[in-house]
């Protein structure tokens, strides 16, 4: 079996769990950028994180050969914080990156103007850059959310084919497919979406463009869960073909439409250093 977990912050994780991951499949990921917990309160913070998202990341990735890429935005909760707001100025600099396949997370938190504002000039960003982008629809309010999140897609000139709106759940699911975006599901530990809450939504709407994601985070989170849910799937009478297209094809598709997935198998991972360390090494 082989996995590509489209949403996960790797940041927030430990080694252990790219070994785990490794040994259940994961081959790809995509960490987009997001809040870091502890408010940041100028836009050099940010410069350093989406410098680790683009190096330091993909370095620790590869030592369990995994290929590692991201997307680069200003996150809807932070967009509230006119602190943060120059950190839209840095970001045509990292679009241009090669392991940058979307700009994301971008979208809804609390639904306030600042992020009206913040979520319509990323999407511009995503046209001028020719990529595609990655929606975050709102934990509160999720009906809502989604709903305002495809009015400003539709306006924003952006394809809809070129949108992955993530978060979704039985609530949205038909209305994001009716619009024709890509359709994303967090499976988590114990709240939101579960490996059976997510195969009968399978079941019911079909498998195209279909992404399942671990979403792990700082919160409780597996990074596991896509590999459950590809076992749920064939538990329930999927193919293993149709876990191929859901748990891997499906997300290498959305993200292909950057033109800069690197899913070769690469130089052996024991040879790589990164600034000098090698973290098979110790690190130090
Ligand atoms: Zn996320």
């Amino acid at each position: 079996m082989r996995i590509f977990d489209p949403h996960i912050h790797m940041t927030s994780r430990t080694t252990d769990d790219y070994r785990r991951m490794a040994g259940a499949g994961v081959r790809a990921v995509v960490e987009p950028a997001f809040w870091l917990g502890q408010p940041r309160t100028n836009p050099g913070s940010f410069t350093d994180y989406f410098d680790s998202l683009v190096g330091w990341e993909p370095f620790r990735a590869a030592q369990f050969g995994v290929r590692h890429h991201a997307t680069i935005a200003l996150n809807p909760k932070e967009a509230n914080d006119p602190r943060c707001r120059p950190v839209l100025g840095v970001l045509p600099r990292y679009l241009e990156k090669d392991g940058v396949v979307a700009v994301g997370e971008v979208g809804y938190d609390a639904m306030t103007p600042a992020e009206d504002e913040v979520f319509a000039a990323q999407l511009e960003l995503a046209v001028a850059h020719d990529l595609p982008a990655l929606v975050h629809t709102p934990h509160r309010d999720k009906e809502r959310g989604t709903e305002r999140s495809l009015a400003v897609v539709a306006e924003s000139g952006l394809g809809p084919e070129r949108v992955l709106l993530d978060h979704l759940n039985e609530v949205t699911v038909e209305r994001a497919r009716d619009a024709g975006v890509w359709l994303g599901f967090s499976i988590y530990p114990d709240t939101k979406m579960s490996p059976d809450r997510m195969v009968e939504i399978l079941r019911r709407y079909g498998l195209e463009r279909m992404l399942v994601n671990s979403a792990a985070d700082w919160g409780h989170s597996d990074p596991l869960l896509t590999a459950r849910t590809a076992e749920a799937m064939l538990a329930a009478g999927f193919s293993a073909d149709d876990v191929d297209r859901v748990l891997w094809r499906n997300p290498v598709e959305f993200y292909g439409q950057s033109g800069r997935l690197d899913l070769d198998a690469g130089p052996d991972a024991g040879e790589l250093t990164f600034a000098g360390n090698s973290i098979l090494r110790g690190g130090s």
